[in-house]
């Protein structure tokens, strides 16, 4: 049986990771990870589900160090500690999403439209900075971060 975190949203959904399992990666999360796992989902992603009223499917949300390593992630990922995920929503662009998040009253701490395919959002019980992000990749393709969407990457 799954573990649930909230009525939508299992354990294993957000630890899930295809490059973990290609790779051989362990991508168990300690305890503390977990609970900021659930933090996440109740305070961001199941209120998400219930403003859009559709399934919020999570494309990355933990990573274990190694994993983030694998996969070129930040070195300071939230994800590390269990604090993000990486969403999309069938019938929303990432712009579209980005933009209800960010005009909605959900408590993030971190949200960034990447690369016009999908969107970050984090969330801290800590702090709610509310930054708001474009990540792109400029001419040379290092990953660049705006707070104005750039006008080459629409
Ligand atoms: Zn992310």
């Amino acid at each position: 049986m799954p573990t649930s975190l909230t009525p939508h949203f299992t354990l294993e959904e957000m630890v899930f990771s295809q490059q973990a399992t290609r790779l051989g990666i362990n991508n168990v999360p300690s305890p503390q990870y977990i609970d900021s796992l659930k933090n996440l989902c109740e305070n961001i992603l199941e209120p998400l589900r219930e403003i859009v009223g559709k399934p919020v499917n999570v494309n990355s949300g933990y990573r274990s160090p190694d994993l983030n390593r694998a996969i070129g992630g930040s070195p300071t990922s939230q994800h590390m500690e269990g604090k993000a995920a990486d969403i999309r929503i069938e019938g929303f662009s990432a712009q579209a999403l980005f933009d209800l998040i960010n005009e909605s009253t959900l408590p993030y701490d971190q949200l960034i439209q990447e690369f016009d395919s999908w969107v970050h959002v984090s969330f801290d019980s800590k702090r709610q900075r509310r930054d708001a992000l474009y990540a792109y990749r400029d001419a040379t393709g290092k990953v660049r971060f705006s707070k104005i969407k750039p006008q080459a990457s629409m």
